[in-house]
C-alpha cells in the first residue's frame, strides 16, 4: 500500500498583513510551497502528493509547478475554511486507500527528507508520529493581559509537522471530529481525542513555519545554508 503526503496550502495568509499568502511568497525566485514539495518529491518513502489550494489559486499554482520535474504525481485539491477542513477535503479526495498519510504545512519548507522518512517509519511502527521541539521560553496562561498561571515548561512541546498516521486511524479521527464538531489546529489533536498514543519525535529549530514578515530574512538565511551544504556535499 502507498504512502500519501497531504500538503495544505490553502491559507489566506492574513497574519502576514494581507497581500500574498505566505505559501506563495518567493524565496530565491521559487515559491515557498514549491520548496516544500521538492523535499517530498525527494523523499523515497512518499508515493503520491496531494497539494490543497484555494480554487482561485489553482491556475497560478499549476503554472508554478509546470517547470518542476517532479518524479511523482502532485494532485491538486481545494481548500476549506480552516486548516482542518482543507485536510478533510484532501482526505475525502483519496482514491486508492493509502497505508500511511503524512500531513505537512506548505509553509514549512525546511523540513528535511530524513524527517519525512522518519515520520513514515515511526507511523508504520506506532500508528501515529509527530515532530515537536521543547519550549525554551517560560509559558504563561493569560486572560485579558493578566497571568492566570505558569505552565511547567518541562511538560510542554511545541508541535510541528510532518505528522504521519496510519490512514485508518486518521480517517477515524476526522470522522469523530466532524461528528463532535471539534476543530483542531493540527491532525495529532484529532487522533489524541481517540485516546490513541501519538509518538513524539525530536523536531528541528530550522523547521520554522513561515508566518510573519520577520520570518522571511531567517528563511533566506536557511535557504542559503541549504545551498551551501548541498554544494559541499557534491564537492566531496
Ligand atoms: O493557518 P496555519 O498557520 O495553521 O497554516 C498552516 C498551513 O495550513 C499553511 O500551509 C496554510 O496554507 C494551510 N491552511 C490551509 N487551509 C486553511 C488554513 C491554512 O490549507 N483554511
Amino acid at each position: 500500500m502507498s504512502i500519501l503526503a497531504i500538503i495544505p496550502a490553502a491559507g489566506s495568509g492574513t497574519r502576514m498583513g494581507g497581500g500574498t499568502p505566505k505559501q506563495f511568497l518567493s524565496l530565491e525566485g521559487v515559491p515557498v510551497f514549491v520548496h516544500t514539495l521538492r523535499k517530498f518529491d525527494a523523499a523515497r518513502a512518499i508515493d503520491d502528493i496531494v497539494l490543497a489550494v484555494r480554487d482561485e489559486d489553482a491556475e497560478w499554482v499549476r503554472q508554478a509547478l509546470a517547470p518542476e520535474r517532479f518524479s511523482k504525481p502532485v494532485r491538486l485539491t481545494g481548500g476549506g475554511g480552516a486548516r482542518q477542513d482543507t485536510v478533510a477535503r484532501a482526505l475525502a479526495a483519496v482514491a486508492a486507500l493509502p497505508e500511511i498519510v503524512v500531513v505537512h504545512d506548505a509553509v514549512r519548507p525546511f523540513v528535511t527528507v530524513e524527517m519525512i522518512e522518519r515520520a513514515v517509519e515511526t507511523a508504520r511502527r506506532d500508528g501515529a508520529a509527530i515532530f515537536a521541539i521543547p519550549s525554551v521560553d517560560t509559558l504563561k496562561q493569560v486572560e485579558r493581559d493578566v497571568i492566570l498561571g505558569t505552565v511547567p515548561r518541562e511538560r510542554i512541546a511545541l508541535a510541528q509537522t510532518p505528522q504521519a498516521f496510519r490512514y485508518s486511524l486518521l480517517r477515524e479521527a476526522f470522522d469523530r471530529a466532524l461528528a463532535d464538531g471539534f476543530q483542531g489546529t493540527d491532525e495529532s489533536s484529532l487522533v489524541e481525542r481517540l485516546g490513541f498514543q501519538v509518538t513524539v519525535l525530536r523536531g528541528s529549530d530550522r523547521n520554522i513555519k513561515i508566518t510573519k514578515p520577520s520570518d522571511l530574512p531567517v528563511a533566506r538565511l536557511f535557504i542559503a545554508l541549504e545551498h551551501e551544504s548541498r554544494g559541499s556535499a557534491s564537492a566531496e
